[in-house]
């Protein structure tokens, strides 16, 4: 019988990381959801997946501090079971505009959370996976990575960059141990991540499919990276971005 699969998600309170918990619960997975500060949300995200009968736990946590990583996994570990599954996916933009204009402290906290947060969270589940039987990682990058979003947030695409880059070497590093580590590459996605509420429908003209994306168009690709069917997928970018 294959292992009940147990999955960390950061940011999954909301947006993306809110449909990937939902739709892995539909998938089978026990969710170890992370969050930084919206416990009602949380909390209504872990309600949607018992309803589907698995189990979740939430933790208020902050992906840059690895104190609070450790309590993370620790959490998980303890109520669900050993961890199969990482989706590294909570994500700032930080200041938007051009690079003339960003305060330091915002590129900071940006680079903060979008690298080294992704790395602290990946360093944990290999930790946990290495022995345990392996596991898969799933990073969510941006279609950012390969535009380079000029005039909007060229720190964030940079960043996200870095996430490819991590995919990467850290799926060569760790297929030894039974790890897979794969990217999704979102486009515009609908969710509460614009500084500008309208930047999903005001984008859609310059978007090949003629619209933004759900979450739940992300979820599936993520759902499919952390199943057996991609059991041969490593070191992936999967892009979801309607043809940006
Ligand atoms: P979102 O709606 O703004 O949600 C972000 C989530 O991350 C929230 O649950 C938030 O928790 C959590 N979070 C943020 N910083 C955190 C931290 N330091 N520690 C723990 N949790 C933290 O964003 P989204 O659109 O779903 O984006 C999810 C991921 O997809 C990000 O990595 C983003 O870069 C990427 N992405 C998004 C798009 C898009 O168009 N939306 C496109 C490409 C890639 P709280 O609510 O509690 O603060």
């Amino acid at each position: 019988m294959s292992r009940q699969p147990v999955t960390v998600v950061t940011g999954g309170s909301r947006g993306i990381g809110a449909a990937v918990c939902v739709r892995l619960a539909a998938d089978g997975h026990h969710v170890a959801l992370g969050y930084r500060s919206d416990a009602a949300a949380a909390e209504a995200v872990a309600v949607a997946v018992r309803e589907v009968g698995r189990r979740c736990v939430t933790v208020r946590m902050d992906t840059t501090d690895e104190a609070g990583v450790d309590l993370l996994f620790d959490t998980a570990a303890a109520e669900l079971g050993p961890v199969t599954g990482l989706v590294n996916n909570a994500g700032v933009g930080g200041p938007t505009g051009p690079l003339a204009d960003a305060d330091a402290a915002g590129l900071r906290r940006a680079l903060d959370v979008n690298v080294v947060g992704y790395l602290l969270c990946a360093r944990r589940a290999v930790r946990d996976m290495t022995g345990s039987g392996g596991g898969a990682i799933v990073n969510m990058s941006s279609a950012a990575a390969t535009l380079g979003s000029p005039g909007e947030y060229i720190h964030y695409a940079a960043a996200k960059a870095a996430v490819d880059t991590m995919t990467i070497g850290l799926s060569k590093e760790v297929a030894a141990a039974g790890i897979r580590v794969n990217a999704v590459a979102p486009g515009i996605i609908r969710t509460d991540f614009h500084a500008d509420p309208e930047r999903p429908d005001k984008a859609a003209a310059g978007i090949p499919l003629g619209r933004p994306g759900e979450p739940e168009e992300i979820a599936g690709a993520v759902a499919w990276l952390l199943s057996e069917d991609a059991s041969y997928a490593t070191g992936a970018i999967l892009r979801v971005a309607g043809g940006r």
